[in-house]
Protein backbone atom coordinates (compact mmCIF):
# COMPACT_ATOMS: atom_id res chain seq x y z
CA UNK A 1 0.00 0.00 0.00
CA UNK A 2 0.84 3.68 -0.75
CA UNK A 3 1.90 5.85 1.94
CA UNK A 4 -0.74 7.49 4.32
CA UNK A 5 -1.75 10.95 2.46
CA UNK A 6 -4.83 11.99 4.71
CA UNK A 7 -5.79 10.53 8.25
CA UNK A 8 -9.14 11.86 9.20
CA UNK A 9 -8.96 11.21 13.50
CA UNK A 10 -12.18 11.29 15.23
CA UNK A 11 -14.00 13.55 13.10
CA UNK A 12 -17.55 15.25 14.67
CA UNK A 13 -19.90 17.75 13.08
CA UNK A 14 -22.95 18.97 14.22
CA UNK A 15 -25.76 21.30 12.34
CA UNK A 16 -27.89 23.01 14.67
CA UNK A 17 -27.66 20.65 17.10
CA UNK A 18 -27.78 17.75 14.72
CA UNK A 19 -25.25 15.54 14.96
CA UNK A 20 -23.76 14.58 11.31
CA UNK A 21 -20.53 12.88 11.57
CA UNK A 22 -19.85 10.41 14.81
CA UNK A 23 -15.99 10.02 15.18
CA UNK A 24 -14.69 9.54 11.80
CA UNK A 25 -11.41 7.62 11.14
CA UNK A 26 -10.27 7.26 7.79
CA UNK A 27 -7.01 6.66 6.25
CA UNK A 28 -6.11 7.46 2.29
CA UNK A 29 -3.72 6.80 0.57
CA UNK A 30 -1.39 8.28 -2.33
CA UNK A 31 -2.83 7.19 -5.54
CA UNK A 32 -6.13 5.25 -4.08
CA UNK A 33 -9.51 5.71 -5.78
CA UNK A 34 -11.64 5.67 -2.59
CA UNK A 35 -15.19 6.24 -2.44
CA UNK A 36 -17.52 7.68 0.54
CA UNK A 37 -20.57 5.63 -0.45
CA UNK A 38 -24.02 5.90 1.45
CA UNK A 39 -27.69 6.84 1.46
CA UNK A 40 -28.84 10.49 1.14
CA UNK A 41 -27.67 12.42 4.43
CA UNK A 42 -25.23 10.18 5.72
CA UNK A 43 -22.64 12.68 5.87
CA UNK A 44 -20.50 11.72 3.35
CA UNK A 45 -20.44 15.43 1.41
CA UNK A 46 -19.95 16.68 5.11
CA UNK A 47 -16.50 14.49 4.93
CA UNK A 48 -15.41 15.54 1.61
CA UNK A 49 -15.95 19.45 2.61
CA UNK A 50 -13.89 18.61 5.69
CA UNK A 51 -11.09 17.23 3.70
CA UNK A 52 -11.64 20.12 1.64
CA UNK A 53 -11.59 22.76 4.01
CA UNK A 54 -15.06 23.93 3.31
CA UNK A 55 -16.00 23.32 7.01
CA UNK A 56 -14.19 22.87 10.06
CA UNK A 57 -14.95 19.61 11.68
CA UNK A 58 -16.61 20.22 15.58
CA UNK A 59 -13.99 17.94 16.85
CA UNK A 60 -11.07 15.48 15.55
CA UNK A 61 -8.04 16.05 13.30
CA UNK A 62 -7.18 16.01 9.75
CA UNK A 63 -3.85 15.62 8.84
CA UNK A 64 -2.39 15.54 5.35
CA UNK A 65 1.13 14.41 4.99
CA UNK A 66 1.87 14.41 8.26
CA UNK A 67 0.98 18.02 9.64
CA UNK A 68 -2.23 18.82 11.04
CA UNK A 69 -4.10 21.40 8.58
CA UNK A 70 -7.85 21.84 10.60
CA UNK A 71 -6.89 25.78 10.69
CA UNK A 72 -5.42 25.73 6.79
CA UNK A 73 -7.94 27.54 4.23
CA UNK A 74 -9.34 25.72 1.58
CA UNK A 75 -6.63 27.26 -1.21
CA UNK A 76 -3.63 26.25 0.84
CA UNK A 77 -4.89 23.09 0.53
CA UNK A 78 -3.27 20.69 -1.72
CA UNK A 79 -6.88 19.40 -3.56
CA UNK A 80 -9.49 20.45 -5.86
CA UNK A 81 -12.92 19.81 -6.48
CA UNK A 82 -15.18 18.90 -8.98
CA UNK A 83 -19.05 18.89 -7.82
CA UNK A 84 -22.23 18.00 -9.60
CA UNK A 85 -22.90 21.35 -10.84
CA UNK A 86 -19.66 21.89 -12.97
CA UNK A 87 -20.09 25.62 -12.35
CA UNK A 88 -18.23 26.38 -15.60
CA UNK A 89 -17.89 30.23 -16.93
CA UNK A 90 -20.13 30.37 -19.30
CA UNK A 91 -18.63 33.35 -21.08
CA UNK A 92 -15.81 31.57 -21.74
CA UNK A 93 -14.35 28.84 -24.06
CA UNK A 94 -13.40 25.72 -23.02
CA UNK A 95 -9.20 26.74 -23.29
CA UNK A 96 -10.10 29.67 -21.31
CA UNK A 97 -12.11 27.71 -18.52
CA UNK A 98 -9.40 25.43 -18.02
CA UNK A 99 -6.35 27.86 -18.53
CA UNK A 100 -8.26 30.63 -15.86
CA UNK A 101 -6.56 28.91 -12.80
CA UNK A 102 -3.36 29.04 -14.76
CA UNK A 103 -3.08 32.42 -15.85
CA UNK A 104 -4.00 33.88 -12.18
CA UNK A 105 -0.76 32.11 -10.52
CA UNK A 106 1.96 33.69 -9.07
CA UNK A 107 4.84 33.91 -10.32
CA UNK A 108 2.91 34.05 -14.01
CA UNK A 109 3.61 31.13 -16.18
CA UNK A 110 4.79 31.71 -19.62
CA UNK A 111 1.84 31.57 -22.80
CA UNK A 112 3.76 28.77 -23.69
CA UNK A 113 3.44 26.62 -21.03
CA UNK A 114 -0.21 27.32 -20.40
CA UNK A 115 -0.98 26.29 -24.05
CA UNK A 116 1.21 22.80 -23.63
CA UNK A 117 -1.02 22.57 -20.21
CA UNK A 118 -4.25 22.97 -21.37
CA UNK A 119 -3.69 20.72 -24.52
CA UNK A 120 -2.74 18.08 -22.24
CA UNK A 121 -5.49 18.26 -19.92
CA UNK A 122 -7.57 18.28 -23.35
CA UNK A 123 -5.95 15.15 -24.89
CA UNK A 124 -6.70 13.46 -21.34
CA UNK A 125 -10.12 13.99 -20.92
CA UNK A 126 -11.00 13.67 -24.61
CA UNK A 127 -11.82 16.47 -25.91
CA UNK A 128 -9.11 17.86 -28.19
CA UNK A 129 -9.82 20.34 -30.94
CA UNK A 130 -12.91 21.90 -28.73
CA UNK A 131 -10.46 24.76 -27.62
CA UNK A 132 -12.36 27.34 -28.91
CA UNK A 133 -15.86 25.81 -28.86
CA UNK A 134 -18.15 28.06 -25.53
CA UNK A 135 -18.74 25.99 -22.74
CA UNK A 136 -23.02 26.81 -23.30
CA UNK A 137 -22.66 24.93 -26.54
CA UNK A 138 -21.76 21.46 -25.09
CA UNK A 139 -23.64 18.32 -23.56
CA UNK A 140 -23.57 17.72 -20.03
CA UNK A 141 -20.49 14.90 -20.13
CA UNK A 142 -18.45 17.26 -22.28
CA UNK A 143 -19.15 20.11 -19.46
CA UNK A 144 -18.25 17.81 -16.93
CA UNK A 145 -15.09 16.92 -19.17
CA UNK A 146 -13.63 20.23 -18.94
CA UNK A 147 -14.56 20.54 -15.61
CA UNK A 148 -12.23 17.76 -14.70
CA UNK A 149 -9.80 19.21 -16.55
CA UNK A 150 -10.23 22.67 -14.94
CA UNK A 151 -9.13 20.97 -11.96
CA UNK A 152 -6.48 19.02 -12.85
CA UNK A 153 -5.05 21.33 -14.54
CA UNK A 154 -3.27 22.94 -11.47
CA UNK A 155 -1.86 19.41 -10.70
CA UNK A 156 -3.51 18.98 -7.19
CA UNK A 157 -2.42 16.10 -5.15
CA UNK A 158 -5.71 15.04 -4.38
CA UNK A 159 -9.18 15.48 -6.29
CA UNK A 160 -12.49 15.43 -4.53
CA UNK A 161 -15.46 14.46 -6.50
CA UNK A 162 -19.27 15.22 -5.09
CA UNK A 163 -21.23 13.19 -7.15
CA UNK A 164 -20.27 14.21 -10.01
CA UNK A 165 -21.55 12.09 -12.54
CA UNK A 166 -25.04 12.42 -10.58
CA UNK A 167 -26.68 14.72 -13.76
CA UNK A 168 -25.62 12.51 -16.70
CA UNK A 169 -28.10 9.99 -17.94
CA UNK A 170 -27.12 6.72 -17.14
CA UNK A 171 -25.20 5.30 -20.67
CA UNK A 172 -23.36 8.45 -20.59
CA UNK A 173 -22.70 8.09 -16.61
CA UNK A 174 -21.04 4.55 -16.98
CA UNK A 175 -18.90 5.98 -19.78
CA UNK A 176 -17.57 8.50 -17.33
CA UNK A 177 -16.93 6.43 -15.22
CA UNK A 178 -14.85 4.03 -17.13
CA UNK A 179 -13.38 6.88 -18.00
CA UNK A 180 -12.32 9.01 -14.55
CA UNK A 181 -10.81 5.73 -13.70
CA UNK A 182 -8.37 5.51 -16.59
CA UNK A 183 -7.66 9.40 -15.91
CA UNK A 184 -7.12 8.60 -12.05
CA UNK A 185 -4.86 6.11 -12.94
CA UNK A 186 -3.21 7.44 -15.72
CA UNK A 187 -2.32 10.65 -14.03
CA UNK A 188 -1.82 8.68 -10.39
CA UNK A 189 -3.61 11.36 -8.37
CA UNK A 190 -5.35 11.01 -5.42
CA UNK A 191 -9.41 10.18 -5.89
CA UNK A 192 -11.76 11.02 -3.23
CA UNK A 193 -15.37 10.04 -4.79
CA UNK A 194 -18.64 10.71 -3.16
CA UNK A 195 -22.07 8.64 -4.50
CA UNK A 196 -24.71 6.87 -3.24
CA UNK A 197 -24.76 4.93 -6.15
CA UNK A 198 -23.32 1.78 -5.04
CA UNK A 199 -22.61 0.08 -8.48
CA UNK A 200 -20.44 3.19 -9.34
CA UNK A 201 -18.60 2.22 -6.31
CA UNK A 202 -18.16 -0.80 -6.85
CA UNK A 203 -16.29 -0.31 -10.48
CA UNK A 204 -14.21 2.71 -9.89
CA UNK A 205 -12.51 2.13 -6.31
CA UNK A 206 -9.76 1.22 -5.04
CA UNK A 207 -11.08 1.73 -1.82
CA UNK A 208 -14.78 1.66 -0.41
CA UNK A 209 -16.07 3.31 2.82
CA UNK A 210 -19.74 2.88 3.39
CA UNK A 211 -21.60 5.34 5.44
CA UNK A 212 -24.69 5.54 7.71
CA UNK A 213 -25.80 7.47 10.20
CA UNK A 214 -22.98 9.83 10.45
CA UNK A 215 -20.33 6.60 11.20
CA UNK A 216 -18.48 4.30 8.72
CA UNK A 217 -19.91 1.08 8.66
CA UNK A 218 -16.98 -0.48 6.47
CA UNK A 219 -13.80 0.13 4.95
CA UNK A 220 -13.01 -2.52 2.32
CA UNK A 221 -12.03 -3.20 -1.09
CA UNK A 222 -15.11 -3.60 -3.48
CA UNK A 223 -14.88 -7.11 -3.16
CA UNK A 224 -14.48 -7.19 0.93
CA UNK A 225 -17.60 -5.18 1.34
CA UNK A 226 -19.70 -7.28 -0.78
CA UNK A 227 -18.23 -11.03 0.05
CA UNK A 228 -17.78 -9.80 3.37
CA UNK A 229 -20.16 -6.87 5.10
CA UNK A 230 -19.59 -6.39 8.57
CA UNK A 231 -23.31 -5.84 9.43
CA UNK A 232 -26.61 -5.91 8.00
CA UNK A 233 -26.88 -1.91 7.26
CA UNK A 234 -23.72 -3.14 4.78
CA UNK A 235 -25.36 -6.39 3.55
CA UNK A 236 -28.72 -4.47 2.01
CA UNK A 237 -27.26 -1.52 1.06
CA UNK A 238 -24.42 -3.31 -1.53
CA UNK A 239 -25.90 -5.66 -3.88
CA UNK A 240 -29.09 -7.88 -3.07
CA UNK A 241 -29.51 -9.98 0.32
CA UNK A 242 -31.38 -12.51 2.07
CA UNK A 243 -30.42 -11.48 5.56
CA UNK A 244 -32.00 -13.86 8.33
CA UNK A 245 -31.43 -14.72 11.81
CA UNK A 246 -29.45 -17.38 13.27
CA UNK A 247 -27.59 -19.52 15.69
CA UNK A 248 -24.15 -19.97 15.84
CA UNK A 249 -23.82 -23.74 17.31
CA UNK A 250 -20.43 -23.97 17.08
CA UNK A 251 -17.39 -22.61 14.79
CA UNK A 252 -18.32 -23.16 11.42
CA UNK A 253 -22.35 -24.74 12.45
CA UNK A 254 -24.79 -22.02 12.30
CA UNK A 255 -28.36 -22.45 11.98
CA UNK A 256 -31.16 -20.82 10.36
CA UNK A 257 -34.46 -21.07 8.50
CA UNK A 258 -34.66 -24.40 10.53
CA UNK A 259 -31.99 -26.32 9.75
CA UNK A 260 -28.08 -26.68 10.63
CA UNK A 261 -25.26 -25.58 8.11
CA UNK A 262 -21.87 -26.09 7.77
CA UNK A 263 -20.19 -22.79 7.29
CA UNK A 264 -16.88 -21.01 7.03
CA UNK A 265 -17.36 -18.95 10.00
CA UNK A 266 -15.78 -19.03 13.30
CA UNK A 267 -15.00 -17.40 16.30
CA UNK A 268 -18.18 -16.82 17.62
CA UNK A 269 -19.57 -17.50 21.20
CA UNK A 270 -21.82 -20.88 21.67
CA UNK A 271 -25.74 -20.47 20.80
CA UNK A 272 -24.42 -16.60 19.59
CA UNK A 273 -27.79 -14.64 17.50
CA UNK A 274 -26.28 -14.17 14.52
CA UNK A 275 -27.31 -12.38 11.25
CA UNK A 276 -26.73 -14.55 8.50
CA UNK A 277 -26.44 -13.37 4.81
CA UNK A 278 -26.68 -15.38 1.50
CA UNK A 279 -26.18 -13.03 -1.99
CA UNK A 280 -28.80 -14.76 -4.33
CA UNK A 281 -26.65 -15.83 -6.99
CA UNK A 282 -24.89 -18.23 -4.21
CA UNK A 283 -28.04 -20.82 -3.66
CA UNK A 284 -28.30 -23.87 -5.80
CA UNK A 285 -31.85 -24.77 -7.10
CA UNK A 286 -32.45 -28.44 -6.91
CA UNK A 287 -35.03 -31.26 -7.19
CA UNK A 288 -37.31 -30.92 -3.23
CA UNK A 289 -35.79 -33.31 -2.13
CA UNK A 290 -32.33 -33.05 -2.52
CA UNK A 291 -32.69 -29.48 -1.07
CA UNK A 292 -31.86 -28.26 2.66
CA UNK A 293 -34.55 -26.72 2.42
CA UNK A 294 -37.84 -26.32 0.13
CA UNK A 295 -40.45 -23.39 -0.94
CA UNK A 296 -42.87 -22.28 -3.25
CA UNK A 297 -42.15 -19.88 -5.91
CA UNK A 298 -44.36 -16.65 -5.79
CA UNK A 299 -42.54 -14.86 -8.78
CA UNK A 300 -39.91 -15.10 -12.03
CA UNK A 301 -38.95 -11.90 -14.01
CA UNK A 302 -36.32 -12.35 -16.43
CA UNK A 303 -33.17 -10.61 -16.53
CA UNK A 304 -31.94 -11.94 -19.81
CA UNK A 305 -29.28 -14.06 -18.73
CA UNK A 306 -30.56 -15.44 -15.79
CA UNK A 307 -33.83 -15.73 -13.92
CA UNK A 308 -34.77 -13.82 -10.54
CA UNK A 309 -37.30 -15.95 -8.22
CA UNK A 310 -38.91 -15.18 -5.63
CA UNK A 311 -39.49 -18.04 -3.04
CA UNK A 312 -41.60 -18.54 0.02
CA UNK A 313 -39.54 -20.70 2.38
CA UNK A 314 -42.21 -20.90 5.72
CA UNK A 315 -43.06 -17.51 5.26
CA UNK A 316 -39.63 -15.70 4.65
CA UNK A 317 -39.51 -14.83 1.46
CA UNK A 318 -35.82 -15.74 -0.37
CA UNK A 319 -34.76 -13.86 -3.57
CA UNK A 320 -32.48 -15.98 -5.84
CA UNK A 321 -30.94 -16.30 -9.46
CA UNK A 322 -31.06 -19.15 -11.40
CA UNK A 323 -29.81 -19.52 -15.59
CA UNK A 324 -32.57 -22.72 -15.20
CA UNK A 325 -36.43 -21.73 -15.70
CA UNK A 326 -38.51 -22.64 -13.05
CA UNK A 327 -42.17 -21.61 -13.09
CA UNK A 328 -44.22 -19.94 -10.73
CA UNK A 329 -45.81 -22.12 -8.34
CA UNK A 330 -43.66 -24.57 -8.38
CA UNK A 331 -41.68 -26.12 -5.41
CA UNK A 332 -37.90 -26.40 -5.42
CA UNK A 333 -35.51 -26.95 -2.97
CA UNK A 334 -32.42 -24.80 -2.00
CA UNK A 335 -29.10 -26.43 -1.60
CA UNK A 336 -26.87 -23.87 0.44
CA UNK A 337 -22.43 -24.40 0.50
CA UNK A 338 -20.35 -23.12 3.37
CA UNK A 339 -19.05 -20.98 0.62
CA UNK A 340 -22.21 -19.36 0.15
CA UNK A 341 -22.83 -18.56 3.92
CA UNK A 342 -21.47 -15.75 5.48
CA UNK A 343 -22.30 -14.91 9.35
CA UNK A 344 -22.38 -11.54 10.74
CA UNK A 345 -22.65 -10.07 14.26
CA UNK A 346 -25.69 -8.52 15.51
CA UNK A 347 -25.96 -5.06 15.46
CA UNK A 348 -28.21 -1.91 15.40
CA UNK A 349 -29.13 -2.65 12.03
CA UNK A 350 -29.94 -6.51 13.05
CA UNK A 351 -33.82 -6.77 12.04
CA UNK A 352 -33.75 -3.97 10.16
CA UNK A 353 -34.16 -5.27 6.31
CA UNK A 354 -36.54 -7.90 6.01
CA UNK A 355 -36.79 -10.56 3.16
CA UNK A 356 -38.49 -9.66 0.05
CA UNK A 357 -41.98 -9.81 0.47
CA UNK A 358 -42.46 -6.69 -0.81
CA UNK A 359 -40.48 -6.95 -3.75
CA UNK A 360 -42.37 -6.75 -6.80
CA UNK A 361 -44.07 -3.92 -5.24
CA UNK A 362 -40.97 -2.18 -5.43
CA UNK A 363 -39.48 -3.29 -8.56
CA UNK A 364 -42.98 -1.59 -10.24
CA UNK A 365 -42.11 1.76 -8.14
CA UNK A 366 -38.12 1.62 -9.03
CA UNK A 367 -39.54 1.10 -13.07
CA UNK A 368 -41.27 3.75 -12.96
CA UNK A 369 -38.58 6.26 -11.28
CA UNK A 370 -36.49 5.53 -13.75
CA UNK A 371 -38.55 5.78 -16.75
CA UNK A 372 -39.37 9.15 -15.71
CA UNK A 373 -35.84 9.92 -15.05
CA UNK A 374 -35.42 8.84 -18.89
CA UNK A 375 -37.61 11.16 -20.33
CA UNK A 376 -36.74 14.07 -19.11
CA UNK A 377 -33.01 13.42 -20.07
CA UNK A 378 -33.81 12.43 -23.68
CA UNK A 379 -36.17 16.10 -23.37
CA UNK A 380 -33.76 17.54 -22.63
CA UNK A 381 -30.95 16.51 -25.18
CA UNK A 382 -29.39 19.33 -27.53
CA UNK A 383 -29.49 18.44 -30.65
CA UNK A 384 -25.54 19.88 -31.44
CA UNK A 385 -24.32 17.12 -28.86
CA UNK A 386 -21.69 14.41 -29.76
CA UNK A 387 -20.86 12.03 -26.94
CA UNK A 388 -18.81 9.77 -29.11
CA UNK A 389 -15.93 11.04 -28.93
P1 LIG B 1 -26.51 13.66 -0.04
O1 LIG B 1 -26.13 12.46 -0.86
O2 LIG B 1 -28.00 13.85 0.05
O3 LIG B 1 -25.77 14.90 -0.39
P2 LIG B 1 -24.74 13.25 2.20
O4 LIG B 1 -24.49 11.87 2.68
O5 LIG B 1 -23.70 13.84 1.34
O6 LIG B 1 -26.13 13.29 1.47
P3 LIG B 1 -24.45 15.54 3.86
O7 LIG B 1 -24.65 16.49 2.71
O8 LIG B 1 -23.11 15.40 4.42
O9 LIG B 1 -25.00 14.10 3.47
O10 LIG B 1 -25.48 15.96 4.99
C1 LIG B 1 -25.64 15.28 6.20
C2 LIG B 1 -26.67 15.99 7.02
O11 LIG B 1 -26.20 17.28 7.41
C3 LIG B 1 -27.98 16.23 6.31
O12 LIG B 1 -29.03 16.01 7.22
C4 LIG B 1 -27.91 17.70 5.92
O13 LIG B 1 -29.19 18.26 5.84
C5 LIG B 1 -27.10 18.28 7.04
N1 LIG B 1 -26.30 19.47 6.60
C6 LIG B 1 -25.28 19.46 5.73
N2 LIG B 1 -24.75 20.68 5.58
C7 LIG B 1 -25.47 21.52 6.37
C8 LIG B 1 -25.42 22.93 6.69
N3 LIG B 1 -24.50 23.73 6.13
N4 LIG B 1 -26.30 23.39 7.57
C9 LIG B 1 -27.23 22.59 8.16
N5 LIG B 1 -27.33 21.28 7.93
C10 LIG B 1 -26.47 20.73 7.05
Amino acid sequence: MEKKLIELRNISKSFDGETVLRGIDLDIHDSEFVTLLGPSGCGKTTTLRIIGGFEAPDEGDVIFGGTRINDVPPYKRRVNTVFQRYALFPHLNVFDNIAFGLKIKRPKLKKSEITEKVTDMLALVNLKGFEKRHVSTLSGGQQQRVAIARALVNQPEVLLLDEPLGALDLKLRKDMQKELKSIQKRTGITFIYVTHDQEEALTMSDTVVVMADGKIQQIGTPTDVYNEPQNAFVADFIGESNILDGVMIADRSVRFAGHTFECLDGGFAENEPVDVVIRPEDVDVVPVERGMLSGKITSVIFKGDYYEIIIDVKGFKWMLETSDFVAEGSVIGLEIVPDAIHVMKKSEYSGRFGDYSTYSEEAEHLSDIVSDEEAAAEASDSPDTDESL
